[in-house]
């Protein structure tokens, strides 16, 4: 790949956590942006930024932050997009780039469309990349690699648009993502089963074990298998990013839950019946897909610079 260049003189990040400290040290790392600006809510964040170093400025302020920049990443928790938006939209200079890492676009794009953005390039997006961890201190500079970043755009056929997305697709491509472009509700059904319904299981199994009365904590983590040891590590996540995702995707996991309720109906009849066939032709099936993962190098336990990287 041929080296794109500084592609934004100036990003703002809103919201400096595990992605957006990541986006920041990877577009740094390959030196796509020139200044970098830095918005938080948090007073803490605010100040582990100046710290690390991650930014030229960083402030309270959203208007303020984003007023020159040419590209603006929106990376709070999705819930909280309406209220940033409200506050990015009237500051942003013309021809800016908007866009978010949200792990659902419905909401997002609903966010959007309630603001005045006719003046810039409104890109929602996704990057399939993460940890169970949070914070402008857990961000790396590699997490994007090999991994997808979806982009939802807009229903616009004009040139400028499509260049404004060409332009952040190779922002991806620099810090070593594939891009996908998908619409927004389609993004939602499909993570919704890959990523949204498995959240809720692990978090599901997790509180049920330890609701055990006659299983002991104790034995639940002496005895905890690689199978319930995978689970706990996945509902370690972030709650309150975890609460808006299934607040703002309700539709699309209640869709996918009801259909894996059914499955889990059938496998329980399969049990109790001892329908040994069916069984093992669903397992024989399971190993086939999760083959056709490890084949494509999404499996988190690839080469992963030391950390687990799932998927959100
Ligand atoms: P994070 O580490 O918790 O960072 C979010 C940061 O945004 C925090 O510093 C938070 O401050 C700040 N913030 C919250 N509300 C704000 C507001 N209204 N204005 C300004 N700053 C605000 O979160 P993350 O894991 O990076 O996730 C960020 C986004 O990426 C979410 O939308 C999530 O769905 C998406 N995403 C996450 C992953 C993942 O694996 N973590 C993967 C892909 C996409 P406080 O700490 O004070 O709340």
């Amino acid at each position: 790949m041929t080296h794109p260049g500084v592609l934004y003189p100036k990003m703002t990040v809103i919201g400096c956590g595990l992605i957006g400290g990541s986006i920041i040290r990877a577009a740094r790392a390959q030196s796509i942006v020139g200044e970098v600006t830095v918005a938080d809510a948090s007073a803490f964040t605010r100040a582990r930024v100046a710290e690390l170093g991650l930014a030229e400025h960083v402030t309270e302020d959203i208007a303020e932050a984003v007023k020159d920049a040419d590209l603006v990443v929106i990376a709070t928790p999705v819930l909280s997009t309406a209220e940033v938006a409200a506050a990015v939209a009237p500051a942003l200079k013309a021809g800016a780039t908007l866009t978010d890492v949200g792990s659902t676009k419905a909401s997002v794009v609903e966010a959007f469309a309630a603001q005045s953005l006719d003046h810039v390039f409104v890109i929602p997006g996704h990057p399939i990349a993460g940890t169970e961890q949070s914070g402008p201190d857990a961000g790396f500079a590699e997490l994007f690699e090999d991994r997808w970043t979806i982009l939802t755009p807009q229903r616009r056929d004009d040139e400028a648009y499509a260049a404004a997305v060409a332009r952040l697709s190779s922002f991806w491509r620099a810090m070593g993502a594939q891009v996908e472009l998908m619409d927004d509700k389609h993004h939602d059904l499909v993570l919704a089963v890959t990523s949204h319904l498995p959240h809720l299981i692990a978090y599901t199994i997790v509180g049920s074990a330890a609701d055990l009365e006659n299983v002991t904590e104790s034995e639940v983590i002496k005895f905890s298998a690689s199978g319930f040891r995978d689970f706990t590590r996945i509902a370690a996540s972030d709650p309150t990013m975890w609460r808006d995702i299934f607040i703002a995707n309700k539709d699309a996991v209640l869709e996918m839950l009801g259909r894996f309720t059914e499955d889990l109906q059938a496998m329980s009849r399969a049990i109790r019946w001892g329908d040994a066939d069916t069984l093992h032709s669903h397992f024989t099936r399971t190993r086939a897909i999760r083959r056709g993962i490890v084949a494509a190098g999404q499996e988190s336990a690839e080469p992963n610079f030391g950390r687990d990287r799932g998927k959100h």
